[in-house]
């Protein structure tokens, strides 16, 4: 892995969190942007060489609502950035750890994303994420 990508955040409102990250960091949120797929509306802050990733639930369906209703707002996952997605993929999963999609999934910032499930990495949420080609 290259490094750490972003750290996501769940909130429950992103036009409470926002502006108070922007204060927490003093760094503007610099993209918003929804992935539909993933029932998120997410908003993106810059900090050095890597990012954090503020998710609000579009729906009670979406993962973030779940994770909300379950923990509260709070660090949701890491996401480390790869070269190769697929390959990255292949070696995890014959490390024995368990991907939640047997495919990339595109994801926010325009990326291949995967999930590892928090299971099998002592509890914590591991994003794999590539630029899309
Ligand atoms: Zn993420």
């Amino acid at each position: 892995m290259l490094k750490v990508e972003h750290i996501g955040i769940a909130v429950k409102s992103l036009a409470v969190s926002v502006p108070l990250f922007e204060k927490l960091l003093d760094a503007e949120c610099y993209k918003t942007e929804e992935v539909a797929t993933e029932g998120v509306a997410t908003a993106f802050f810059r900090q050095g060489d890597t990012k954090i990733e503020l998710l609000e639930a579009l729906s009670a369906a979406s993962p973030i609502a779940k994770f909300l209703e379950k923990k509260g707002e709070g660090v949701h996952h890491l996401a480390f950035e790869v070269k190769d997605i697929r390959a990255e993929m292949a070696r995890l999963e014959k490390e024995g750890f368990e991907l939640l999609s047997a495919e990339p999934k595109p994801g926010a910032d325009n990326k291949l994303v995967c999930f590892l499930h928090p299971k099998s990495t002592n509890g914590v949420l591991v994003e794999l994420t590539q630029e899309r080609p």
